[in-house]
């Protein structure tokens, strides 16, 4: 008889397709790769890490990094310095017993979505509430137990300019005793939406109040790399759990996440990290730590990497509007992320069934079904969108848009 942690890995997950699709893409250079979630080949940005590799390299700090073990927690001057770092930010003091490095923020979802969901000693079985979807694939299948998301319906805003835009719907959001944890990434993949002020303060309210922690997944959010283009103000107190990441910055590869959180969950995350792992990997922090410890992470966010793909937004959205003329289809606003998330109304065919037809045209993108974990409902809207990266090079976006214009056009008219 399988354990649940056999039954449940032995299939693959919604997460290791897409990074199969992902791996595919990225050695097929015939394939048009707007699907994963690769951060954009910045040359600024490139050359700075450059830069810092070569000071690493030169002052042995790599070789140091490289020759040695961290603690569990990871590289503790780099903690020591984003310490500091965010206590600026966060206008609260945070203390390097507050930081746990972990090899992807990824990996820290898992620890945690297992700590806080699933079933207790008591047989019960606590669940995880994504207050709107739709949420980041990556989500999908952290549990052991299955089953341990659930989500509500947004509410959509139309918006001038063939935009929408999703809203927490409050009146459905009900944070009951089997909800162990509450997440949201802030900005959202696939969407791109970023939650409002008011929005954050009533779902950190809502949690406070059910003695539930709040994860705010900030893969591409404040401090860093802040691809946000609206106003984002994050809570902050001790009932949040702020998940940061390297990885939009520029340096997937490193894999280095960043869990803030209120120090016993550090400890357990600690105890986790040794078993797992026995420490996670430095060199992320030897290439980031003079970054941190001087500010710049913040400046080269805001100067280079959310103006480069600020306009990455625009260009994409303002060609797919001008090449999809059909009403039926809205662009949700590009608030923040990499992504843009489309949605055509009255699909004829499954977003899978988009996807397919897309790649068979060389054009890679993600159907939109995938990103409803916990939302038990035959609601049309989850068959109607698609995401696409706007990381890669106009030439390419240029293409992709030609491709999904006629491929649009053909279904809408096929029906
Ligand atoms: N959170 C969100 C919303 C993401 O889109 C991603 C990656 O695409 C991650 C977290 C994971 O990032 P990493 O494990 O590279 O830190």
């Amino acid at each position: 008889m399988p354990s649940h942690f056999e039954k449940k890995f032995s299939q693959p997950s919604a997460i290791s397709s897409l990074m199969e699709d992902l791996n595919q893409g990225v050695q097929n250079d015939q394939m048009l790769m707007l699907g994963g979630g690769n951060p954009a080949q910045i040359p600024a940005v490139k050359a700075l890490f450059q830069r810092q590799i070569e000071a690493a390299a030169e002052d042995q700090t790599l070789l140091e990094g490289l020759s040695n073990y961290a603690g569990p927690l990871g590289k503790d001057s780099f903690r020591q310095h984003l310490a500091e770092l965010l206590s600026s930010v966060f206008d609260s003091e945070i203390q390097p017993q507050h930081i746990a490095l972990t090899n992807g923020s990824q990996s820290a979802f898992f620890a945690l979505a297992n700590l806080f969901a699933g079933q207790r000693e008591d047989g019960s079985l606590k669940k995880i509430l994504l207050p709107m979807s739709p949420e980041y694939i990556g989500y999908s299948d952290l549990g052991v137990k299955d089953d341990i998301f659930t989500s509500i319906k947004p509410q959509i805003n139309l918006l001038d300019n063939r935009e929408f835009k999703y809203q927490i719907d409050f009146e459905q959001l009900d944070i009951t005793e089997d909800i162990g944890l509450v997440v949201t990434s802030c900005p959202t993949n696939p969407s791109g939406n970023v939650l409002t002020e008011t929005e954050l303060s009533e779902l950190d309210r809502r949690c406070q109040a059910a003695n539930t922690p709040l994860l705010l997944d900030c893969a591409y959010g404040a401090p860093f790399p802040n691809i946000v283009f609206s106003e984002l103000k994050l809570p902050f107190n001790d009932n949040v759990i702020l998940c940061l990441s390297l990885s939009k910055l520029g340096l997937p590869g490193a894999r280095c996440g960043i869990i803030v959180a209120a120090p016993n969950i550090i400890k357990t995350l600690a105890n986790l990290s040794g078993v797992m792992s026995l420490a996670p990997g430095n060199i992320g922090p030897v290439i980031a730590e003079s970054m941190v410890s001087s500010g710049e992470i913040v400046k080269v966010s805001n100067e280079l990497i959310q103006p480069y793909y600020h306009d990455k937004a625009c260009y994409l959205a303002a060609k797919l509007k001008q090449a999809i003329d059909d009403p039926r289809f809205r662009i949700h606003k590009p608030e923040g992320a990499i992504f843009l998330w489309l949605w055509f109304k009255d699909l004829p065919i499954s977003s899978q069934a988009l996807y397919l037809r897309l790649k068979e045209k060389r054009l890679v993108v993600v159907a939109g079904q995938h990103f409803f974990p916990g939302l038990q409902s035959d609601w049309r809207h989850q068959q109607e969108c698609v995401r696409l990266s706007y990381a890669q090079s106009e030439e390419v976006l240029d293409e992709a848009v030609t491709i999904l214009a006629a491929e649009i056009k053909a279904i809408y008219a096929e029906h």
